[in-house]
């Protein structure tokens, strides 16, 4: 079986499924037109997020049986059109589930006590300890969005730290440690909120100006979920207003983002989309992704 690489991968998966027995194609960077012309007598595809595997791609893999997205978001992949196509489409959407919950409570310390703007302002020479007074975590209430693989393990973490946690989700489930409330309830009376939906027709824009007036005043906003689903505009003019005293952004609806107003806002942090971005997050994708593989190749032989 023949597998070409198209993003990078972990050079241990790419050992792990040549060790199999897989002759595997390592060819990063790709324009649309050669991959085009690559994927001909390959019958495994594997990207991340820069390869975008679209009709062109799909109808001249005519040898392909399964494309892997290592990662979560398959919004670079014409997923229907593959799988009508008769290609297999998988991903890896447990393997970076930590990292993010990791980067997300990072975000919830760093607004609490201010940790990017005192470190700017001793690095301009300054010692301004009135100014950066903060609060705990600790006895305050976080409302995860969307409680599914990354907003359990966040609840987890927010636990042991002595917080109040509470979440909104469609349909009436458990999660350990929270109690599932009314999207209403959770933005009334959430000291932090953490979005963690995927972004979908329901979910786009999901907190909006109506969402932003329900929330307390001095609400912190953490979002390392999927851009698109907050409304920028309505919160830069939510922290304009001091509705909400300091967001934490990882996503942007557009990346990378030009939105200057709302990144250069003094009370917004943010990191490119770096949430999946921890050197063991990389290695359990490209694991899974080799025994997905591995797998597949294994049930198809002969
Ligand atoms: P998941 O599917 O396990 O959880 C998503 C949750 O959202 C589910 O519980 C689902 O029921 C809920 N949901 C969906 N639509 C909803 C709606 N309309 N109302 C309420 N709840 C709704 O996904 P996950 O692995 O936890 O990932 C969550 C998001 O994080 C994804 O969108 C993913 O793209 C994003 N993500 C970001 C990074 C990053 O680098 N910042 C990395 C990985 C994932």
């Amino acid at each position: 079986m023949k597998v070409l690489v198209c993003d990078k991968l972990a050079d241990s998966a790419v050992q792990a499924m040549r060790d199999a027995g897989l002759e595997v194609v390592v060819k990063t960077g790709m324009t649309p037109e050669e991959l085009v012309a690559t994927v001909p007598g390959f019958h495994v595809a594997i990207v991340r997020s820069a390869t975008k595997f679209r009709k062109p791609a799909i109808d001249a893999a005519t040898d392909m049986k399964l494309i892997v997205r290592g990662g979560v978001g398959l919004d670079n992949i014409d997923v229907e059109y593959a799988e009508a196509k008769g290609i297999k489409v998988m991903n890896t959407p447990a393997a970076s589930s930590a990292s993010v919950a990791e980067l997300a409570l990072g975000f919830m310390f760093a607004l609490a006590r201010s940790i990017p703007q005192a470190t700017a302002s001793m690095k301009a020479g300054k010692w301004e300890k009135k100014q950066f007074e903060g609060i705990e975590l600790a006895g305050k209430t976080l409302g995860v969005i969307g409680a599914g693989r990354i907003g359990a393990e966040l609840i987890k973490r927010a636990n042991a730290l002595g917080m109040n946690c509470i979440f909104y989700r469609r349909t009436p489930t458990e999660v350990p440690g929270a109690r599932q409330v009314p999207l209403e309830e959770l933005l009334r009376t959430s000291d932090f909120i953490s979005m963690h939906v995927p972004l979908t027709p329901e979910t786009a824009n999901m907190l909006s100006r109506e969402q932003f007036a329900m929330m307390k005043d001095g609400v912190y906003i953490v979002h390392c979920g999927r851009g698109g689903t907050v409304d920028e505009e309505a919160l830069l003019e939510a922290l304009n207003s001091g509705k909400v005293a300091g967001a934490a952004l990882d996503v942007f609806a557009e990346e990378p983002t030009n939105n200057m107003a709302l990144v250069s806002h003094p009370n917004v942090i943010c990191s490119p989309h770096i949430g999946a971005q921890t050197k063991e997050a990389q290695d359990r994708v490209g694991d899974e992704v080799a025994s997905i593989v591995i797998e597949f190749a294994k049930a198809h032989a002969g």
